[in-house]
């Protein structure tokens, strides 16, 4: 900040809830992931995050390019098998298993959607600016629904979707910084009421919702501007020059059983030694009943 002009308004910190919450869990990882250039080499990819990213690319034509005469079982089908990729599974017969896994899980959920429902959003960019911060996210999908207080007029829900083995809870939507900042950027963006947030988890199709308020909101917005002060001012000293061992000191690791899914773990001795590197496919249920729909 010292080539600023007195009287010049601070520039403002840019961070989406996935920088600022990696800033929150290790330091040593917001190093490797933001600010090394060139980037330290990270593990393979995540088979889990091969799934969760075809099915938001399906998701998103389905709801955001397709028209209603496309929005068809055969469509989804089709689109699942050309976008797959086999991206961090442990072999072929892996992969297949989890595209048909996968495809089922998106027809299961589409199952009973209205093809000619268009959601105010997919895939839409949201921002707002907080006095020192100015945070930004993508929401998956905005929709716009009548108002429950039956004010006559409409309400903006913002959906979440989710793939991973776990389900979630009311208590997962509520407590997300990520939702949260999407639920301010969406108000400054469509000037719209907008408090509840839902997390849509294809694995078990289950909605699990929350509903915001001023506080609530005001707690998330307070978070995320720490985060993001403690975010600038470690940018700011590493941007100013550190020696090798301040460079631990102002942006450390710190170790816990989840480092096995960090993509760093591999040249993170520390990390090593709280949990070892977890295969790539680690993180898919091969277990979980498929029973949504059938693929074939
Ligand atoms: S392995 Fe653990 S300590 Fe090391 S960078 Fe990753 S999260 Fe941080």
């Amino acid at each position: 900040m010292d080539d600023m002009l007195p009287g010049m308004p601070a520039r403002l910190f840019v961070a989406t809830p996935t920088k600022l919450l990696t800033f929150a869990d290790c330091k040593r990882r917001y190093r490797y992931t933001y600010l090394e250039t060139p980037r330290p080499p990270k593990g393979p990819p995540w088979a889990a995050n091969t799934v969760g990213a075809v099915v938001h690319e399906v998701l998103a034509d389905f709801y955001g390019r397709w028209p209603a005469s496309r929005r068809t079982p055969d469509e989804v089908v089709a689109k699942m098998r050309s976008s797959w990729r086999s991206e961090g599974f442990r072999d072929e017969v892996q992969s297949m298993d989890w595209r048909e896994r996968s495809t089922s899980m998106v027809l299961g959920y589409l199952r009973d959607s209205d093809p000619y429902y268009e959601p105010r959003g997919v895939e839409r960019n949201v921002a707002f600016t907080t006095e020192r911060a100015s945070l930004r996210g993508r929401v998956d999908r905005i929709d716009e629904r009548p108002a429950r207080d039956r004010s006559g007029g409409t309400e903006l829900v913002i959906v979440d979707y989710k793939t991973g083995r776990r389900p979630l809870t009311p208590e997962d939507a509520r407590s997300s910084l990520a939702l949260a900042v999407y639920v301010l950027g969406a108000r400054r963006l469509l000037h719209k009421p907008c408090t509840r947030v839902e997390l849509h988890h294809l694995p078990t199709n289950t909605v699990a919702a929350a509903d915001h308020d001023d506080t609530s909101l005001g707690r998330h917005r307070d978070r995320a501007e720490s985060i993001a002060d403690d975010a600038a001012a470690a940018e700011a000293r590493w941007h100013e020059g550190l020696s090798p061992a301040q460079v631990d000191e102002v942006f450390p690791p710190e170790p816990s059983p989840m480092c096995g899914w960090c993509d760093f773990v591999r040249i993170c001795p520390q990390g090593r030694r709280a949990a070892p590197p977890r295969d790539s496919w680690a993180g898919l249920d091969d277990s979980a009943p498929v029973a949504m729909d059938d693929a074939s």
